[in-house]
C-alpha cells in the first residue's frame, strides 16, 4: 500500500507528486493517457506558481522555455490599449505574468519526477472504482488497452484527474456552477518571432467580434475569438478563414497554424473537496475561464497547499488539518473565478451601451492614479482568511499578516530549511525557537517585512505562507500552535 495515490498526471497531478515526493512521501501516480496533452492549453503562469516550482527545482527549467509578459491591455473599441495588469517584478520574486507551453513545461515536470526515489509513473491505467475504507482507499483500476483490471491501496486518494474527474464522479459530489453561453475559438500558431503588433496580452473589446490575443512561450502565439451564442463555428475553422483572421495583426511575421478549435468555458467548483481519505485538486476542483491565466495556477496552489498537510498527517498530524485545505482554497479560488469573469466580461460586452460605458470609464482612467492602482492589485492577493493558521487572520485581506504569503524579493525560499521555519534577526526569538526544536533563519532583504509591521519573528508554514507573527514575548504561543498541527 502506498501513502498517497494521484490519480490523473496533468500538471496539478505532477506537481502534487513532486512536492509529496520531496517530503518522503511514498506515491503513485497513474493516467489513463500514454503521454502529455500535446497541445497547448494554459497560455500563462504567474510568480506564486514560480515560486511553487522553485520549491521544486524547476523555476529556471520552466522559464527556459517561457516569455515573461510586461503587462496586459485592454483595446477599446476605437483601438486604443489602456493597461489592466502592470507585471513588474514584486514580493514574490518572479515576473507576475509568464507565458508557457503547457505540454514542454509538464514534460519538464514529468523528467524531474523520474528523479524522485518515492514517486511511481503508471500510465495507461483508468480509474473505474473507489472503495473507501476507514484505514485506506482501495481503488479499481483498468488499462486503456484493455485486460485485466486491479486493485491498488492508499492511505490517501487524491483526484487529480481534470474537469471531467472520474473521482469527483464517483464520490458523486456535484460540480456547482454555470457554463458560459458564448463559445471561443482558439487559434495557436508557431511564428518566427514576435508579433510587433502585439507584444503582452491584449483583450481586444470589439464588440462586433470580441478576441484575446497573446504570445505564448518562444516561438508561439495564440489568438481567441468569441462566438456570439448561437452562431455556427464551422465557417470560423475554415482553414482559409483562419488564416484570413490572422492577417491583421501581422506586419510581416511567419505564422503556420497549429489547431484550431471551439472552446465552451465553464465555472464551476466541487461541492465538496474532501470526502474522508479522497481530496479533489486542480480542476477537477474547479475550473474557470481562461481570461485571468488562473486555470492551472489555481491548481498549482492546491498542490503546494495540499502537499504538506498530506505530507504531516500521514507523519502523526492531526486528520483536521486536511480540512484546512478546502477551507483556505475555495475562497481564494472563489476570488479567481471572479477575476476570471471580471475579465472576461470586460471583452464579452457587446451590448452597445454597456461597450461605450466601459469604453468611456477605461478612456477616462487611462494614465491615473487609479489605473495604476487598478494595473497593480486586479488579482487576488496571496492570502487566507481562515485555515491552519497560530489565530484568525485578519479579516481585511491587505491588512493580513498572518495568512499571508511571506515574502521573497530575492531567492530566499532557496536559503531557507524545507518544512517550518521561523525567520528572524532576533537573537532571543531565534534562541527560543531553536529551543522548541524549529529551524531558525535570517530573512534578509525580506526582514523588511517584518520591521514595517512591527514583528519580531514569523513562524512560516512549509508552503511559506505565515503561520503565526510577533515579538518575543509570542514564541511560546506560536509554537504551542504549531504543536497543534503538526505530528510532534
Ligand atoms: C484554452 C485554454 C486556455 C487556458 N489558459 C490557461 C492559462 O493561461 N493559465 C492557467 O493557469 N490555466 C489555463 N488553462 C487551464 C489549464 O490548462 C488547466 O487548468 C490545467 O490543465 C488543469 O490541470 P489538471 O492537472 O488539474 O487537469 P488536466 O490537465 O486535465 O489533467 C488531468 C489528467 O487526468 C487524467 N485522467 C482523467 N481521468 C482519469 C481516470 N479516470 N483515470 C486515470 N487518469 C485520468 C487525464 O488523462 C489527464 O492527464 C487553460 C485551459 C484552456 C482549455
Amino acid at each position: 500500500m502506498v501513502d498517497v495515490l494521484v490519480c490523473g498526471l496533468g500538471p496539478v497531478g505532477q506537481l502534487l507528486a513532486l512536492l509529496l515526493g520531496d517530503q518522503g512521501v511514498r506515491v503513485l501516480a497513474i493516467d489513463r493517457a500514454d503521454d502529455v496533452y500535446p497541445l497547448p492549453r494554459a497560455a500563462v503562469v504567474d510568480d506564486e506558481v514560480l515560486r511553487i516550482l522553485q520549491a521544486v527545482g524547476l523555476d529556471g527549467a520552466v522559464l527556459a522555455d517561457a516569455q515573461v509578459q510586461a503587462g496586459a491591455s485592454v483595446v477599446t473599441e476605437d483601438g486604443r490599449a489602456v493597461e489592466v495588469l502592470a507585471a513588474s517584478v514584486g514580493r514574490l520574486g518572479h515576473p507576475p505574468l509568464v507565458s508557457i507551453n503547457q505540454p514542454a513545461m509538464e514534460r519538464t515536470l514529468l523528467r524531474a519526477l523520474a528523479d524522485r526515489p518515492t514517486v511511481e509513473i503508471r500510465r495507461g491505467v483508468e480509474l473505474e472504482t473507489i472503495d473507501r475504507r476507514a484505514d485506506r482507499v482501495d481503488v479499481h483500476v483498468r488499462p486503456t488497452s484493455g485486460g485485466r483490471g486491479e486493485r491498488l491501496s492508499a492511505r490517501y486518494l487524491i483526484g487529480c484527474d481534470g474537469g471531467g474527474s472520474a473521482v469527483r464522479a464517483r464520490l458523486q459530489v456535484p460540480f456547482v456552477g454555470r457554463t458560459a453561453p458564448q463559445r471561443w475559438i482558439v487559434v495557436d500558431a508557431l511564428v518566427d518571432r514576435p508579433l510587433a503588433r502585439v507584444p503582452h496580452p491584449h483583450f481586444v473589446g470589439r464588440a462586433a467580434r470580441p478576441t484575446v490575443t497573446l504570445p505564448m512561450s518562444p516561438g508561439r502565439h495564440r489568438w481567441e475569438w468569441m462566438l456570439h451564442p448561437g452562431e455556427d463555428p464551422a465557417p470560423f475553422l475554415e482553414p482559409a478563414a483562419v488564416r484570413a483572421a490572422l492577417d491583421e495583426w501581422l506586419d510581416g511575421e511567419t505564422v503556420e497554424v497549429e489547431r484550431a478549435v471551439v472552446y465552451t468555458f465553464h465555472t464551476r467548483t466541487a461541492a465538496t473537496w474532501r470526502r474522508g481519505r479522497v481530496l479533489l485538486a486542480g480542476d477537477a476542483a474547479h475550473v474557470m475561464p481562461p481570461f485571468a491565466g488562473q486555470g492551472f495556477s489555481s491548481g498549482a496552489r492546491d498542490a503546494a497547499n495540499l502537499s504538506w498537510k498530506l505530507a504531516a498527517v500521514l507523519g502523526g498530524a492531526p486528520e483536521a488539518l486536511l480540512d484546512s485545505y478546502e477551507t483556505e482554497r475555495r475562497p481564494h479560488v472563489e476570488a479567481m473565478q471572479r477575476t476570471a469573469n471580471l475579465m472576461g466580461g470586460i471583452v464579452q460586452a457587446t451590448t452597445p451601451w454597456v461597450v461605450r460605458a466601459r469604453d468611456a470609464w477605461l478612456h477616462a482612467i487611462d494614465g491615473t492614479r487609479v489605473q495604476r492602482f487598478l494595473a497593480a492589485n486586479v488579482k487576488p492577493l496571496p492570502t487566507y482568511g481562515a485555515g491552519a493558521f497560530s489565530h484568525p487572520p485578519h479579516r481585511l485581506p491587505p491588512r493580513r499578516a498572518v495568512g499571508t504569503l511571506f515574502p521573497q524579493t530575492g531567492r530566499l525560499d532557496d536559503r531557507l530549511p524545507r518544512g517550518w521555519v521561523a525567520v528572524t534577526t532576533d537573537a532571543v526569538a531565534a534562541s527560543l525557537f531553536e529551543e522548541a526544536g524549529v529551524a531558525v533563519a535570517d530573512p534578509g532583504a525580506d526582514g523588511a517585512w517584518l520591521h514595517d509591521r512591527a514583528l519580531t519573528f514569523a513562524l512560516l508554514r512549509p508552503d511559506r505562507f505565515v503561520f503565526a507573527a510577533g515579538r518575543v514575548a509570542d514564541v511560546g504561543q506560536a509554537v504551542a500552535a504549531l504543536r497543534g498541527v503538526s505530528a510532534t
